[in-house]
């Protein structure tokens, strides 16, 4: 059988002496989509922004695509910040609250990371950030600055931006949580096509109706462990742990 495309093998964070992360292990497949649903505090966030090395987790291992890196807890044993930024650049982060460069227009926030980290000529970079922009929608926003741009509007730049970095993997921390209810469609949108287009994607949302049609496997996060995971049918609608069924009662 072919290896995971992503593997988290014994993931632990702690702040201080909270401990947020608790010995996490999980697999995903390439083309997979994984929501991740779960109460506020379990872990979900700090879970994403370890795959991302936002947060540098204290031990274990993560594996997204042909890199792995590895931690020991030992300060001394810090990958390099280069081989930390290469991986960094294969996960691609989309944020609840859209996290623009508000002096860039749309089509510069889309270029900005393909010119400067991945030093794309600027002319290709363009077109490239044109066509993510029309795949998102919004090619006639393109000189648009992100305050004259709607949430929906601002969250898919924002994950065109992301997509402009070729990305093995696209994570998305509560991606519709802030927008006003007309707009989260929209977004929803945009992530099913990527679905359908065999993009790889862990997906923290509230949004439970979307992640039982979307996912292929779904992770309830509790205590910083994965309580339960497994398909749609199994964790949403018929799962074995009382503390998921007390958690999914609160969105009949
Ligand atoms: P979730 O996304 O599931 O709501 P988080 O991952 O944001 O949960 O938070 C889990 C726990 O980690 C919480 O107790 C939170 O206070 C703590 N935490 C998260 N980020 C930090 C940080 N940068 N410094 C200290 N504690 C943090
Ligand atoms: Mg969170």
């Amino acid at each position: 059988m072919a290896r995971p495309l992503i593997e988290i093998a014994n993931l632990k964070k702690a702040f201080g002496q909270n401990v947020v992360l608790k010995d996490i292990s999980l697999q995903i497949e390439r083309g997979q989509v994984v929501a991740m649903i779960g109460p506020s505090g379990s872990g979900k966030s700090t879970l994403l922004r370890c795959i991302n090395l936002l947060s540098i987790p204290n031990a274990g291992r993560i594996t997204v695509g042909e890199q792995t890196i590895e931690f020991d807890g030992a300060r001394t044993a810090l990958p390099s910040e280069r081989s930390l930024a290469r991986f960094r650049a294969s996960t691609g982060m989309v944020f609840q609250h859209f996290n623009l460069f508000p002096h860039m227009t749309a089509l510069r926030n889309v270029m900005e990371g393909p010119v400067t980290v991945l030093k794309t000529p600027k002319a290709q970079a363009e077109a490239e950030a044109r066509a993510l922009l029309a795949k998102v929608g919004l090619l006639e926003r393109a000189d648009y600055y992100p305050d004259k741009l709607s949430g929906g509007q601002k969250q898919r730049v924002a994950i065109a931006r992301a997509l402009a970095m070729k990305p093995t993997v696209m994570l998305f921390d509560e991606a519709t949580s802030a927008l006003d209810p007309e707009l989260v469609g929209e977004v929803l949108n945009v992530i099913k096509g990527l679905a359908r287009e065999g993009m790889t994607m862990i997906l923290v949302t509230h949004e439970i109706g979307f992640a039982r049609e979307v996912a292929d496997q779904v992770i309830f996060m509790r205590d910083g462990i994965v309580a339960e995971c497994g398909p749609p049918g199994i964790v949403i609608d018929n799962p074995r742990q009382e503390s998921t069924r007390a958690f999914l009662g609160r969105f009949k």
